[in-house]
């Protein structure tokens, strides 16, 4: 039975790129892959067309889908409607929907573009870091939550950073099995020295670790791991945190690689089932001209063959494709150096399709 993926191309420079990640799918399913592709409005697309950003049938399509592959919410156009029906509420309703608790960020920095790093290229050269974030929980969503006013008259506002042990335990069963597939190095970064919460984090990361005994796990404070990924972040194979820890780190880890557009992502939730999108935005002051870089929605795509479908040969295909492309010297404006060839949206996703195919 062929296996449903739901695309959902959203605003911007969404439905742009994903054009491209569309072109490499259909590429493999001419290569024989049995997929079916399902086609439905997310974001300001479907505030646009049905008053809400994610409509009934969308989250239903999405229900019915093993994967989903998104590109991007969100723009100017709908910055002053009320916030419940603000485009990125289609996404995060979605996360949640669907019960994706596991954020999966890499940071890889392709040989070929270790001159767009800020960083210098022999701390950055060989760059493969994949960053676990828990996306359900901790402080983002913990109760009590809020601005009161107290006794004396002042405000106060107030977040709360909870965990249970069940949460901490299964997304650190992500980690490590990931690690099983890579480097076999987990580091659990946390803030046990002064949370309690990130505490019991190490404690049952810990406790988990013990059923992967070829892993070699080891516990960092968040201060030092945000100090680390700069200093020497080849260091680095898996990293498990927190979900606001996670949010920081991993983007910090993203632009130690020099460019937005390269990067993919991946939320899953426990059977394995989930969305898939590169990490950036809608981009509105490139959307429409055909600039946009397609690699971080066409590398989720390999994201999505690895994790959903269990397929990593093909994802490696996918993944030796962009780095053939990326050696032919084509690049993006946003990737562009002296020497390279300028290419634009549709160029690159069909340089990558024909890669593929030879
Ligand atoms: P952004 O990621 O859209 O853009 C930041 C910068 O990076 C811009 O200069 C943009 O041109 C460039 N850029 C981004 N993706 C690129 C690509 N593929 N190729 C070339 N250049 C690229 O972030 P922003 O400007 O802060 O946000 C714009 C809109 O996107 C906002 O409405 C925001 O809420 C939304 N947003 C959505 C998501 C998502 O859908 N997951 C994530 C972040 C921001």
């Amino acid at each position: 039975m062929s296996r449903k993926v739901l695309v959902l191309p959203g605003d911007g420079i969404g439905p742009e790129i994903m054009a491209e990640a569309v072109r490499v799918l259909e590429s493999l399913q001419h290569g024989g892959l049995d997929i079916e592709l399902v086609h439905a409005l997310v974001g300001g697309a479907a505030y646009d067309a049905a008053g809400t950003p994610l409509p009934a049938e969308t989250l239903r399509l999405a229900r019915e889908a093993d994967a989903v592959l998104l590109g991007a919410v969100g723009g100017p156009k709908w910055e002053s409607i009320d916030i419940a029906l603000r485009p990125e509420k289609g996404l995060l309703g979605l996360r949640s929907e669907l019960g994706l608790f596991a954020n999966l960020r890499p940071a890889v920095l392709f040989p070929q573009l270790a001159s767009a790093s800020t960083l210098r290229a022999e701390v950055v050269a060989g760059l493969d870091i994949m960053i676990v974030r828990e996306l359900t929980g901790g402080i983002y969503f913990g109760q009590p939550r809020g601005v009161r006013v107290r006794a004396d008259g002042e405000r106060e506002g107030i977040n709360t950073l909870v965990y249970r042990e069940s949460e901490i335990s299964r997304i650190a069963r992500v980690a490590f099995e990931i690690a099983m597939k890579r480097g076999r190095r987990v580091c659990s970064v946390d803030k046990a020295n002064v949370l309690e919460c990130t505490g019991l984090w190490r404690e049952v990361v810990t406790t988990v670790g013990r059923d992967y005994p070829e892993v070699a796990l080891t516990h960092m404070y968040v201060d030092n791991a945000a100090m680390q990924l700069v200093r020497a972040p080849r260091q680095f194979d898996v990293i498990v945190t927190t979900n606001m820890f996670g949010d920081i780190l991993s983007d910090e880890a993203a632009m130690l690689t020099g460019s937005i557009g390269m990067l993919p992502s991946a939320s899953l939730d426990a059977a394995r089932k989930g969305m898939y999108e590169p990490i950036h935005g809608s981009a509105p002051d490139i959307a429409g001209r055909g600039v946009a870089n397609p690699l971080g929605t066409i590398l989720s795509v390999a994201m999505m063959l690895r994790y959903t479908f269990e397929r990593a040969d093909l994802a490696l295909r996918v993944e030796r494709a962009v780095e053939a492309v990326l050696a032919r010297g084509l690049r993006t404006a946003d990737i562009y150096t002296d020497g390279c060839t300028r290419v634009g949206t549709a160029e690159m996703g069909a340089a990558v399709a024909a890669a593929l195919d030879s």
